[in-house]
């Protein structure tokens, strides 16, 4: 019998998603001494036994680890001969450079939803039931290791039965640091304007009773505060609007079940997985007739309704079906339009006070605040249009490494990149840095990260754009600390971001297909409808769209029309002649100032962005004139298109301009003709994705590049997306577009980063 030992280092997501009793009872079965620890690199085991023992624990480890688990690397290695007297778990170790990967926060498990309406189990309708594969991790955690201590939970110590559990490797819950039962955990309450008046069960039963009386609740869940009522009731929802002050913007919702879902929605299987996945994020998906109900009140201007399932013990309690309560609840975030979501206890209630009616409040603090992810299928797998709970704070490898560096992100859906090593740490969705609480809430997450993962960073990257506020905040720690910065042009990030995220290793540069709403061009104007050749080095602007006047600069960003008219114009079109939708949309005196300021171009700044061209064409076609949320004429427009139709108009690619004039005039030509709003809005699509192509091929010809990079807000639209990749394809291009970020600017920091250390670099 040939003895051995062997040492084994495990890298990824491996703490905090059971991996240490796993190896423990694996151990043990296979009769092997020695430990297992959690370090600041990962997972390190030394096991002692036979030969064979040691092989089929290597190979049961290797093809079966924790479910949750996330393995980036495994390495094994032959150690001295020693003998142990039994397997032992090791106290973590921390070392103050290391840093470790942190475990999102994960939806509740199968097993706890059954413990949870089990009336023989001690946690029956504990609203904070959780073990090792489920429950709150990187918004609880204040420092690594993960351990209780270091989690909102060290103020909770455990009772005699938790602690038991929690030292037993054969229990589920053994070392699930926020363990808790109801004689030792957290607990919730119910209030109004202030004032405790219910505790455990009665708390719940009040806050049903409000959601079921058409009242809007603060419920304080997982990263943050929501602001939960009846999905169908109007008056609810309309007061929630107003009070939210906004107007068009869909709410997420939530029902009990994937039964109550699909009464609403047509779900795909990939759609099922990704709603019952532990990420459990928000998923957008067609909604059946009923649904068409609620989205007339929800999401009016989509088509698609946005779904989750709870994904913590308490919102199983609050939606429990049963005859008289509502079964698709509203779930937004708890916050007034723009401005972070509200998590601590005390800012909920000042902010959240005019907002909800009661509070459904519980004593487990947050430390990080952390939104509902979005997600959207593509290709039978997720496609992120917010990343957020469930997906961050996971790692990202990148294809580089360089000195430890920050990306501060750019001004809408901000996110900022720490980099160290080959890992890019990109933080979940920010929000819109136009306001002093979220900036205030960006610097907070930036020193958190920072901390969290051990990025001390010795570079800084921003924004080309000097008044983001972000750029700023880069700008004065670099005068503060002495650090070089890299500004890096917004549409070369994006681009950079996504050979990132696809493991692009080269200095070869590849087309980018950069479409989007806002970023600052190197000439100082406005650009957006760019393609591009570059690489991690630099860029070339190939082709870009046809600059036209912005009328009244922001001011046309909220309203189309006034867009709509500077694109006529351009076009040669006579839009008050003609009586066209924008004409009629703005009152004479706006008009006549928009006319004034395309012909002067006084405060009309030229764009080449390729998001107003969708704006415009939504408020020709009449769809949207006026916008209360980013994107939404585009999503209107999106929404409207036939999905059957292909047809398509003609745009120019000349001078490296791409001139989509033509295609206007046929359009209103289509237009007063009598086509229909749905076929037009298609060939829209179709003929942006139609010289899209065109222009690839050009470049191929020139540069033989058969690789396009997808990036940009733009991309967010399903259509153009799944109307772009089969055609990219059949002419033989390979399409890289971004799976682990959002395409839209919470990618930018990862390009930012990336472009920097090239430059450093050189
Ligand atoms: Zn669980
Ligand atoms: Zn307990
Ligand atoms: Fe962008």
């Amino acid at each position: 019998m040939n003895l051995k030992n062997q040492r084994f280092l495990i890298t990824g997501i491996v703490q905090g998603v059971g991996f240490r009793p796993t190896v423990y009872l694996l151990a043990r079965e296979h009769h092997l001494t020695g430990w297992v620890i959690n370090t600041a690199r990962g997972v390190e085991i030394e096991i002692h036994g036979t030969e064979e023992h040691c092989a089929a624990f290597t190979r049961s480890l290797r093809e079966n680890p924790p479910a949750l688990a996330k393995v980036d690397s495994f390495i094994v290695t032959d150690s001295p001969l020693r003998a142990y007297s039994e397997f032992e778990i090791r106290q973590s170790e921390n070392r103050p450079e290391d840093f470790l990967p942190i475990s999102p926060d994960l939806a509740i498990c199968e097993a706890c939803k059954n413990e949870l309406f089990d009336p023989n189990n001690r946690r029956y309708r504990y609203p904070f039931i959780n073990c090792t594969h489920c429950g709150p991790r990187f918004s609880i955690v204040r420092d690594i290791p993960y351990d209780r201590a270091n989690t909102s939970m060290a103020g909770f110590s455990l009772c005699p039965d938790c602690l038991q559990e929690y030292h037993n490797p054969a229990d589920r819950r053994f070392h699930a640091q926020p363990v808790a039962c109801p004689v030792c955990g957290p607990e919730i309450w119910y209030e109004v304007s202030g004032e405790r008046l219910f505790c455990g069960e009665e708390a719940l039963a009040a806050a049903r009773a409000a959601i079921r009386g058409g009242k809007i609740l603060a419920l304080k869940g997982l990263g943050g505060f929501h602001l939960a009522c009846d999905a169908r009731n109007a008056t609810a929802l309309k007061t929630l609007r107003e009070r939210k002050h906004r107007t068009g913007k869909p709410f997420a919702l939530m029902a009990f079940s994937l039964q109550t879902i699909e009464k609403y929605v047509q779900l795909t299987n990939q759609e099922r997985e990704l709603l019952t996945s532990p990420q459990a994020p928000i998923v957008l998906a067609e909604p059946t007739a009923a649904g068409r109900e609620i989205a007339r009140l929800a999401a009016p201007d989509r088509t698609r309704l946005g779904f989750m399932l709870p994904y913590t013990p308490l919102h199983l309690l609050l939606m429990k079906p049963e005859a008289d309560f509502p079964e698709v609840l509203v779930m937004t975030s708890g916050n007034i339009s723009e401005e972070p979501l509200a998590f601590q206890d005390d800012e909920a209630r000042k902010r959240l006070r005019g907002l909800a009616d009661a509070f459904l409040m519980h004593n487990r603090p947050i430390y990080m605040r952390v939104d509902d992810s979005v997600v959207a299928e593509l290709r039978r797998k997720p496609y992120l249009l917010r990343r957020a709970r469930g997906y961050s704070p996971g790692q990202l490898r990148i294809p580089r490494a360089g000195l430890p560096i920050l990306g501060a992100g750019t001004q809408l859906k901000n996110t900022f990149c720490l980099a160290r090593e080959q890992y890019a740490f990109v933080s979940h969705f920010i929000g819109d840095l136009e306001n002093q609480e979220t900036l205030d809430s960006y610097e907070q997450a930036v020193g958190h990260y920072e901390k969290l993962f051990r990025v001390h960073p010795q570079a800084l990257a921003c924004d080309l754009h000097p008044d983001y506020l972000a750029t700023r905040y880069a700008q004065a720690r670099s005068r503060q600390e002495d650090l070089p910065l890299t500004a890096v042009q917004h549409h070369h990030a994006h681009l950079v971001a996504c050979l990132a995220a696809n493991a692009w290793e080269t200095d070869e540069p590849a087309i980018g297909l950069i479409y989007d709403g806002t970023g600052y061009g190197t000439d100082g104007s406005i650009w957006g409808g760019e393609i591009l050749i570059g690489g991690y080095q630099n860029f070339e602007r190939r082709f870009h769209l046809l600059p036209v006047p912005l009328p009244g600069g922001d001011l046309a960003v909220q309203k189309p029309a006034r867009t709509a008219l500077s694109w006529l114009d351009a076009a040669g079109i006579p839009a008050e002649e003609y009586h066209l939708p924008p004409n009629s949309a703005l009152g004479d005196e706006e008009r006549e100032v928009v006319r004034a300021q395309v012909k002067t171009g006084f405060n009309a700044p030229l764009t080449s962005s390729i998001g107003r061209l969708f704006d415009a064409a939504a408020s020709v076609l009449g769809i949207c004139h006026e916008i209360t949320y980013e994107a939404q004429a585009a999503v209107a427009l999106e929404s409207a298109a036939d999905l059957s139709e292909a047809g398509a108009y003609p745009i120019a690619l000349e001078d490296g301009l791409i001139d989509p004039r033509m295609m206007l005039r046929e359009l209103v030509r289509d237009l007063r003709a009598g086509v229909s709003i749905p076929i037009l809005a298609a060939r829209f699509h179709n003929s942006i994705v139609q010289v899209s192509i065109e222009a690839c091929r050009i470049i191929r010809k020139e540069t033989g590049l058969r690789h396009v990079a997808i990036s940009g807000g733009v991309w967010q639209n399903m259509r153009m997306m799944r109307a772009l990749l089969p055609a990219l394809e059949a002419e033989d291009f390979i399409p890289l577009y971004h799976r682990a970020l959002p395409t839209n600017d919470a990618c930018v920091s990862l390009g930012q980063v990336m472009v920097a250390l090239q430059s450093l670099r050189n």
